[in-house]
């Protein structure tokens, strides 16, 4: 099935076994995510090999997403949860120090009382539990209770607003990445990267592994927000973590985030994908809301390269049904057209020029094709980035973990086919290739756009060719 928006689905107990997994590409899954927040090692090893048998069966290039948790503040081990009323004191302590309230947790974050001060907003467990900051010590911070709630042990924390000076890469994350590449993670996602050089401290270290997977940056907070030029210009991706950022910003500021930074995305020339809660309530429910509707709606509509199906597909009753529903939403909004970012891209580079020029010139010919030849991805990433109208978009490249790391840039199959050591030969074999696959008829107009025009001669080129 022909679609330009990509999906992505978290594995998780609800789609484990390898029939699942199938079914889920079947319905219309291009990247598989692994959370590493909640995935043990030898499980993620495990599934990795089931995707990669699964993709193999069907000759599809599908991607493999490592999400590394990030530094996340989180509550201790509590012997029970905390049932709390407006209005109760809760201390958040360093470890080691004594609870001098009965209820009392430590925090796995010894700098937050230099961190924080009187009159912050805390929020537990993604906006379960909303706390004010009463007073800020040495050792403990003492909080109001706002809103009634449990709250249990390891419960994520937000400080909306708040800048804190949490490393980069916890220890876990750094065992985390180490599987990614022994694994030969396709993308890997640094969470609660709060500027570029947390981006390339991750980087760097995926390097030194000798990895080479793509870099993933969650947005997910204010400071990430305010950084967001230079991640994006940092990044290989950009993903709007709306879970998170939709409790550390004030809700209705969300959707605007949304936009500006799909829309920054485009001008940059980035990958974008948008995450958390599409489909939130088919984790019990068969169908969707119809405000979730409106909302994948949308964000086909900003033309962001992939949409993240969370809960929805780890822990969810109908995954398969979440992945149909994306797949029906996205391609109808696809066939009305979207907003145009695409038209605002900023072409820095002589290639993106050509790139301009390849796609103006297929989008003027009724019915045509769009091929890009590309060795490491970078041109078939600008050639989509500039979000082309032909539903037949396709990138050829010689190697199979290229065509991976282009399954979630929006609109474009990728093809692993050999480059001969001159063009025409390689264009021929592209062509039958098509044809073969049903993808082209005899005659039909393909914009073959290439930086390389054989062994020795390297010069941008656009050939029209009918195939
Ligand atoms: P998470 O990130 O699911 O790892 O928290 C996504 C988000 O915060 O939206
Ligand atoms: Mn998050």
């Amino acid at each position: 099935m022909s679609h330009k928006t990509k999906i992505i689905c978290t594995l998780g107990p609800a789609t484990e076994s390898e029939d699942m997994i199938g079914a889920l590409m079947d319905a219309g899954t291009d990247v598989f995510r692994l959370n590493m927040s909640h995935a043990k090692h030898e499980w993620a090893a495990e599934m990795t090999q089931r995707v990669r048998r699964q993709a193999l069966q069907r000759g599809s290039h599908i991607g493999l997403l490592f999400d590394l948790t990030g530094p996340s503040i989180r509550t201790g081990d509590l012997p029970e949860p905390f049932t709390l009323a407006e209005g109760d004191t809760v201390e958040f302590r360093k470890t080691g120090s004594e609870a001098t309230v009965p209820f009392s947790t430590t925090v796995n974050y010894d700098g937050l009382m230099d961190d924080v001060s009187a009159g912050n907003t805390l929020v537990v467990d993604n906006g379960a539990l909303l706390m004010r900051i009463e007073s800020v010590e040495a050792e403990r911070i003492l909080c109001r209770v706002r809103t009634p709630g449990t709250m249990g042990s390891r419960r994520h924390i937000n400080l909306p607003g708040v800048r804190l000076n949490l490393p980069a890469l916890t220890d876990k994350d750094h065992k985390d990445l180490a599987l990614a590449v022994e694994c030969e993670a396709d993308y890997i996602a640094g969470s609660f990267v709060r500027d570029s050089a947390h981006v390339r401290e991750l980087r760097g270290a995926m390097k030194a592994l000798e990895g080479d997977s793509q870099i993933i940056a969650k947005i997910e907070d204010q400071e990430a927000v305010r950084n967001i030029d230079s991640i994006i210009g940092e990044a290989d991706v950009i993903m709007i973590a709306r879970g998170d950022l939709g409790t550390e910003v004030e809700f209705e500021e969300l959707p605007l985030l949304q936009r500006r930074i799909v829309k920054r995305c485009h001008e940059l020339g980035t990958r974008v994908i948008v995450a958390t809660q599409l489909l939130e309530s088919m984790i019990t429910q068969p169908t969707p809301t119809r405000a979730e509707v409106t909302d994948v709606m949308n964000a086909t509509y900003e033309e962001a390269d992939a949409l993240m199906l969370s809960g929805e597909t780890s822990v969810g009753r109908y995954p398969q049904r979440c992945v149909e529903a994306l797949m029906r939403i996205t391609t109808r909004m696809e066939r009305t057209g979207g907003q145009g970012f695409g038209q605002g891209v900023l072409l820095r580079e002589e290639r993106q020029k050509v790139a301009r020029a390849a796609v103006t010139l297929a989008d003027s010919l009724p019915d045509a094709r769009l091929v890009v030849l590309t060795r490491r991805g970078v041109l078939a990433n600008q050639v989509a980035m500039l979000r082309p109208r032909t539903s037949g978009f396709y990138a050829v490249a010689p190697k199979e973990s290229v065509c991976r790391k282009l399954a979630l840039t929006r609109g474009v199959r990728a093809m692993k086919i050999a480059f001969s050591s001159n063009i025409e030969e390689t264009i021929r074999n592209v062509s039958r290739e098509l044809l073969k696959q049903d993808l082209v008829r005899t005659g039909t107009p393909m914009v073959i756009v290439s930086d390389i025009v054989s062994d020795h001669f390297g010069a941008n080129s656009i050939l029209l060719h009918h195939a």
